[in-house]
């Protein structure tokens, strides 16, 4: 059976060719995006997200792994299969020119009335119907960047969720508009980064999330031992400004980056910590993150056209690739917290 007339496609099967199909070629299979609504023993859906950004794929990867190995004997917990941004990842993009990011027009996005949104709530509506046991939503950055989870409530079972995937838990608030921020309202819920999109250690790894999501019974509603977990939160969004130009490669430029910058990811840099040079006078843009300040302050000097930290923090989403730069930023500073919230 197929709902045709609503702003989102649902199906109950999978169509012919599905399982094999790669992310650019599913604008041929699906006439948009498509939530597949697959039984399982257990009734309480799992709800999993893959390619709200069009060349993020390894989640989509993941679930044509795990949907292969069950389709003999059936899926263990009933799944809500959430197949996102497909025209961009036709282009191989992470959004197409001119639309919203498919990671922002979630309940709680400030672009609430524009079709994307639309079809996003009336997604949420049909989880929300449903009584999830929880929710994962995967993607891939473009950085060196260890595998990590991020949660909107520091809750027990939300980080035993994202702790099925990983040490590092990230929690954030902004952006708004995210997935995983409008399903914690529904259930557990996590976003996870598996790396680059394209390396078999990303979807292997997406692949042991679900399946486990699939198999456990329950989470635990218990606080995780402080030396099991690693959490953090971003306290700043750092971003060359709008008509800066920036180079990785040496090209002379307004900010010159180290071209081994994004190695430094998750690492608790100290004050003085390198990340190039910059001409005299530019300076990067501070954003604030989710600490409790609404700006976040200086954390870099540029003494002597050097860029330098100013303080102790620990970099996230660092990356040498402009257009991730030019959309997003260039990186997050984060420090550690505790279950509490507060900063450590
Ligand atoms: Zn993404």
């Amino acid at each position: 059976m197929e709902v045709t007339d609503a702003p989102c496609a649902v199906m109950n099967r999978l169509p012919e060719g599905f399982l094999g199909c790669p992310a650019d070629k599913l604008v041929d299979l699906l006439p948009g995006p498509t939530l597949f609504d697959l039984p399982g023993r257990d009734p309480d859906p799992l709800f999993v997200s893959t390619l709200l950004h069009g060349n993020e794929y390894s989640g989509l990867d993941a679930m044509q792994a795990v949907l292969r190995r069950h389709a003999a004997r059936g899926l263990p917990r009933s799944l809500l299969f959430f197949v996102g941004n497909i025209r961009a990842a036709a282009a191989n993009l992470r959004t197409l020119p001119g639309e919203r990011d498919y990671n922002r027009v979630w309940p709680g996005t400030l672009y609430s009335d524009e079709p994307q949104a639309e079809m996003a709530r009336w997604v949420y509506d049909y989880a929300a119907r449903r009584g999830l046991f929880a929710s994962i939503d995967i993607h891939n950055n473009t950085g060196f960047n260890p595998h990590y989870s991020c949660v909107t409530k520091l809750e027990p079972k939300f980080i035993a969720l994202a702790q099925l995937f990983s040490r590092v838990v990230v929690h954030f608030q902004r952006p708004v508009g995210t997935h995983a921020a409008a399903f914690a309202n529904l259930c557990p819920s996590i976003t996870v980064e598996c790396g680059k999109a394209g390396a078999g250690s990303a979807t292997e790894h997406a692949i042991e999330l679900v399946e486990a999501a699939l198999s456990i019974a329950h989470l635990p509603d218990h606080a995780p031992a402080p030396h099991d977990v690693d959490l953090l939160r971003t306290y700043a969004i750092v971003k060359p400004p709008e008509d800066s130009s920036f180079s990785f490669d040496g090209t002379p430029a307004d900010f010159m980056f180290r071209a081994d910058i994004d190695r430094q990811n998750f690492s608790e840099l100290a004050s003085g910590a390198s990340f190039g040079s910059a001409r005299p006078g530019m300076k990067l843009e501070m954003l604030p993150g989710d600490g409790d300040d609404h700006a976040p302050g200086e954390y870099f000097s540029y003494a002597g056209g050097k860029i330098t930290l100013a303080r102790p923090a620990i970099p996230a989403m660092l990356t040498v690739d402009p257009r991730a730069v030019k959309q997003d930023c260039l990186c997050y500073l984060m420090h550690r917290i505790g279950m509490d919230g507060a900063r450590l």
